[in-house]
């Protein structure tokens, strides 16, 4: 960053000042989510969004050896006393928080402190990787599936309704929190595809328009955050955990995609099996092979693997299906490409640059998607399990050379440390347990 670019952004964000003040907004809470999934933040108030956007907030680079516990790893590359590096609000996606009066938001990209984006930016990584495919024509559109369940202000999970799964009673019992979270969501300008309450105890689930992968992680984000602060407000907890308690139905964070390719749509009208095109197989074949290796980004938690077991909707085998609620990739005929197997305890950024990195790869590889799988996988002999540990997902992960040659050398090597230092962090520890010291984390 330049210091043409960074005057451009003082007077970007002066021009904005006076109308944040305007309609109450006293502070903006700039957000990061770090390698174990969870949106940290430092604030600013209104008067110093000027300074913030254009010289970055300092921030420690131990943020990147961060477990989910809030201790840190001693990794290869973070974790030491040293460095710093700057986050820079992105103006673009500011936003004023209907559900957190005197509060606005945005997303902070990390930069090194001599101007260029920080190697382990999460946020810069799905950017990058956007724009590589871009620039062959292809575009990838995207959105999250959030799920979240509520309970009572107390350590255990006792959900708030006992009211039926996708039950219209559950709904109207939630009605005022479901209609202020709804309302909250419009201001923010979020594109809310529908919402309705979900199989657990207590829970519901929304889904968001299709967006450009950055904006798309950017919305998962900014849905979380508006679901807990207006879950706060009606005196609820919430969480997004993959498992809320040992035995029972996760939280999901599905990933839809579609993908184009100069202004075409490749998810339809082509000549492969339900009218995908051959780009398309491709793309997806890369994802679909890289599953395994996925895992520990989309599914990187300890409590991810209680959630990814048959029979849970969870998506736990490495196959693809038309409309297949079991198989970890879906295909919705003729509009997008669904992966199952991720949950929320995923960083949304690197998760997206992640799954793009893999599609990249299955285009240079070539060659198309195996045949799809018909009725429950568990019922054919050979359905090939996803991992059912993070280790066996951190060293599929560690020896797929194209995931971690997008990412560089640094960044893969820190996130396969944070994913160590959490698997040693749950050694011996019972099912019940990763359950309660996960629930209330993300
Ligand atoms: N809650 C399920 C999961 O953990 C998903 C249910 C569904 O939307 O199909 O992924
Ligand atoms: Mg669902």
């Amino acid at each position: 960053m330049d210091a043409g670019e960074r005057e451009h952004r003082r007077d970007r964000a002066s021009g904005v000042v006076d109308e944040l003040g305007r309609r109450g907004v006293v502070a903006v809470a700039i957000t990061w989510v770090d390698h174990s999934g969870i949106t940290r933040v430092k604030s600013v108030p209104v008067a110093r969004l000027p300074w913030a956007a254009a010289e970055g907030l300092g921030s420690a680079e131990v943020f990147d050896a961060f477990l989910l516990d809030d201790s840190i790893v001693a990794g290869r590359h973070a974790g030491g006393p040293d460095g710093d590096l700057r986050l820079h609000p992105d103006l673009d996606r500011l936003v004023v928080l209907a559900g957190q009066p005197g509060w606005a938001w945005a997303p902070a990209d990390r930069h090194a402190q001599t101007g260029e984006r920080h190697p382990q930016d999460e946020r810069g990584f799905a950017r990058v990787m956007t724009e590589r495919l871009a620039g062959r024509g292809f575009r990838v559109r995207a959105g999250f599936e959030v799920e979240w369940a509520l309970g009572e202000q107390t350590d255990d999970f006792r959900p708030v309704t006992t009211a039926p799964a996708y039950g219209h009673a559950r709904q109207v019992e939630l009605s005022d929190y479901s209609a202020e979270l709804l309302s909250a969501l419009a201001e923010q300008r979020v594109d809310v595809l529908q919402f309705h309450p979900e199989y657990a105890p207590g829970q519901f689930e929304l889904s968001t328009a299709p967006e450009e992968p950055v904006a798309a992680a950017d919305t998962a984000v900014l849905v979380r955050e508006t679901v807990r602060a207006v879950s706060a407000r009606h005196g609820m907890r919430v969480s997004f955990s993959p498992k809320v308690v040992a035995g029972g139905v996760g939280n999901g964070g599905h990933l839809h995609t579609s993908l184009s390719r100069d202004g075409r749509p490749l998810l339809s009208g082509g000549s492969g099996r339900f009218g995908l095109a051959p780009e398309a197989e491709a793309f997806y074949a890369g994802v679909l092979r890289r599953l395994p290796a996925l895992c520990a980004i989309g599914a990187p938690s300890v409590a991810s693997y209680l959630r990814l077991v048959p029979s849970r909707w969870s998506g736990p085998f490495a196959a693809w299906g038309l409309e297949n609620r079991e198989a970890a990739m879906r295909l919705v005929r003729g509009r997008s490409v669904e992966v199952k197997c991720f949950d929320l305890t995923a960083n949304p950024y690197l998760l997206l640059g992640a799954v793009l990195a893999a599609g990249e790869a299955g285009l240079a590889e070539g060659g198309g998607l195996p045949e799809p799988v018909v009725g429950n996988p568990a019922d054919h002999p050979d359905a090939p399990r996803l991992p059912t540990s993070l280790g066996e997902a951190v060293a599929a992960f560690e020896a797929d050379a194209a995931l971690t040659a997008a990412m560089g050398r640094e960044f893969a090597a820190t996130v396969a440390d944070v994913r160590r230092g959490e698997i040693a962090l749950f050694e011996g520890v019972d099912e019940d347990e990763v359950a309660r010291r996960t629930r209330w984390r993300h």
